[in-house]
């Protein structure tokens, strides 16, 4: 069955949608936790970084260079946090992997 992001890839489910390339996608969370809180993810529906391959190497590295992207196109000048839950006890609650990018006030440390 396909998960909440394969769906939004799909356009099934309705997002806003601020970046978008051929391997992936650049949308801001329901629930923000921050100013500016978007969510990147790879159109591959990797699950976790366990299902991970080496050949998943590049796309992994280009999530963070899409997040630097809408950082910046977000006016993120002052900083910003990138966030990858991982399995249970890292609180994904979606198993598609995704990289928070949280921005617009100080974040602290650590997380809870
Ligand atoms: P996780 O907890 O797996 O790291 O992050 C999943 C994120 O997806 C959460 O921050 C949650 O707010 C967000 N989310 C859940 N459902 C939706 C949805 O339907 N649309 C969008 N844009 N974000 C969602």
């Amino acid at each position: 069955m396909a998960t909440l992001f394969e769906r939004i890839i799909a356009r099934e489910i309705p997002a806003d949608i601020v970046y978008e390339d051929d391997l992936s996608l650049a949308f801001r969370d329901i629930n923000p936790q921050a100013p500016v809180h978007l969510l990147v993810i790879p159109k591959k529906p990797l699950p976790q970084v366990e299902q991970m391959t080496e050949a998943d190497k590049p796309l992994l590295g280009h999530l963070l260079w899409v997040a630097n992207q809408v950082a910046a196109q977000q006016g993120l000048t002052n900083g910003y946090r990138l966030v990858v839950n991982n399995g249970n006890d890292g609180g994904q609650t979606v198993y598609h992997l995704h990289v928070h990018l949280l921005g617009g006030r100080f974040m602290g440390w650590p997380p809870g």
